[in-house]
């Protein structure tokens, strides 16, 4: 992917004082979902882009995500049956995201998700498997998934996308600075080549103008204790992640020092899925997602009993563990279990356990066997009718599955999972100024290190909408200019 572009311009410019060593017409930050699918809408629409990448493979988060895609109005959900509607979607996300959501960003979601998931089946040609989910947080089936149940799918049709189109895809180059001009535009950015991550300094420090515009799309900062920690002391080393290595602050604090607005930065989400027997996503985290949640319940091993709707937000989910105390663990029956494709790794690794009868693994977990009993029990009965009295979990008589012999467990422990807060946009992916709430000229924005689309809470399948609603409105942005 490093070959240069045709359309490159390899001549030094000058902006206001400062002297540039290359020159495209747009700029884009970041090889996830969001830098993608605004370099293949820009490089489209006639312009010449080079995408950097500090790190040595291209993909960030994205790459390493479960392909889960929230969408209103799909083919599927229409045979399914299910009346959706982008109000919906949007009410769902606003009440997650307890109203801090900027309105105008929601919509954009909303009313967009549509397009963006048609366009990544068949203009960038992925497949999504016939399975539609109702997620966490949700109030319809409406999230699609790869048959990977991987964001790697999505990633590797979009390089490909990319290559067709001769757009350069510089590894190992970090952003260090956006430089505004004397106008205040962003006219480029300097930039480590040849960067070692993550060893500050490291590289060449060269400057890139961007004649028509940056698209900043570098993602998270999970991966930075010392910014994480600064923001909310609870997120210091001893709390793992599951983010990828590069899912740091940098890029993100050089939009600050450029005057980009922060918005919810504190407002750091925790999965509720993942395992503790193992480190980050790992294979155990949808297991727990696909199946545990869904078709299964989750139980305090103190008690023996359920303590929350499985399907309600992640924030509550987290909520719930974190302030009760709770020792959660998601137990299914084997009809379920058996849907998740990664379910044999899961047991070689130990993250899944097997058992013949509820006091087997009663015993072995070192749970009161007579309460978790009656909790199986309880909840089959009821949920076989199709209700949960007791938390509320939208079960569906037709869809789910009953929870009998053998049982499968996992055992599970909180950690960083998405950063919900970031710089602010607008509807146009224009990055706002601190001083002046208006858009900086030149600097446009998508993806996680955007805030203000979700407010406290992002629900399952958004974030994927959301890179490529965005990514493609700045991509476009941007090469107009
Ligand atoms: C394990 C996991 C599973 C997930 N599953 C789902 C899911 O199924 N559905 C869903 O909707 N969401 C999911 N999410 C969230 C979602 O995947 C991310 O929010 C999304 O992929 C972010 O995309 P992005 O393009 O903004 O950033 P990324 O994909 O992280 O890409 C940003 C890129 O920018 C690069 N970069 C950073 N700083 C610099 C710099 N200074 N210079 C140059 N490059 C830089 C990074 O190295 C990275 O490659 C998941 C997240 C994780 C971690």
């Amino acid at each position: 992917m490093n070959r240069p572009a045709p359309s490159r311009i390899p001549r030094p410019g000058k902006e206001g004082n400062v002297m540039f060593d290359e020159e495209y017409e747009v700029v884009v930050v970041g090889s996830g979902f969001a830098g993608l699918a605004a370099a293949i809408e820009a490089r489209e629409a006639g312009r010449s882009v080079l995408i950097i990448e500090k790190m040595r493979v291209p993909g960030g988060n994205s790459a390493i995500s479960g392909g889960m895609f929230a969408v209103v109005g799909s083919p599927l959900q229409e045979s399914a049956g299910v009346q959706d509607s982008p109000a919906l979607l949007a009410a769902d996300m606003v009440r997650a995201g307890q109203g801090l959501n900027q309105p105008d960003l929601v919509r954009t979601v909303a009313e967009h998700s549509l397009e963006a998931f048609l366009w990544t089946r068949d203009h960038l040609g992925v497949a999504f498997d016939d399975a539609l989910i109702h997620g966490g947080g949700h109030s319809l089936p409406r999230t699609h998934i790869t048959p990977g149940c991987s964001g790697a799918a999505i990633i590797q049709a979009m390089l490909v996308r990319c290559r067709e189109l001769g757009i350069p895809l510089r590894m190992q180059c970090a952003l260090e600075d956006l430089v505004r001009d004397r106008d205040g535009r962003v006219a480029g950015l300097a930039v480590r080549d040849g960067y070692i991550f993550p060893q500050p300094g490291s590289g060449a420090r060269i400057r890139i103008r961007a004649t028509r515009g940056v698209v900043l799309a570098s993602g998270g900062f999970s991966q930075d204790v010392a910014f994480r920690s600064a923001l909310n002391p609870r997120l210091d080393a001893t709390i793992d992640t599951t983010n990828h290595p590069g899912a740091t602050a940098e890029a993100l604090v050089s939009a600050l020092r450029a005057g980009a607005l922060p918005v919810h930065l504190s407002w750091i989400q925790m999965g509720p899925w993942t395992s503790r027997d193992e480190e980050g996503w790992g294979v155990g985290s949808m297991f727990t997602v696909l199946v545990g949640f869904p078709h299964g319940i989750m139980v305090d091993a103190t008690t023996g009993r359920r303590f929350v709707n499985e399907l309600t937000d992640r924030l509550a989910r987290f909520r719930h563990i974190a302030m009760e105390g709770r020792d959660p663990m998601v137990i299914v029956g084997e009809e379920a279990a058996l849907r998740y494709p990664s379910l044999t790794q899961c047991l070689k690794r130990k993250v899944v356990w097997k058992y013949d009868t509820l006091e087997a693994l009663a015993l072995d977990q070192g749970i009161d066997a007579a309460p978790l009993a009656e909790t199986l029990a309880a909840y089959n009965e009821a949920a076989g009718r199709g209700v949960d009295p007791v938390f509320g979990k939208p079960v569906k008589a037709e869809s789910r599955y009953q929870i009998r012999p053998p049982y499968y467990l996992a055992r599970l422990k909180p950690k960083v999972h998405y950063c919900n807060g970031g710089i602010l946009i607008n509807p146009g992916a224009q990055v706002l100024d601190a001083g002046t709430q208006g858009p900086i000229p030149g600097l446009y924005a998508a993806g996680e290190v955007t805030g203000g689309v979700n407010g406290a809470c992002r629900i399952q399948g958004v974030a994927i909408c959301e890179c490529i609603v965005f990514g493609r409105i700045a991509g476009r942005g941007a090469a107009e200019g």
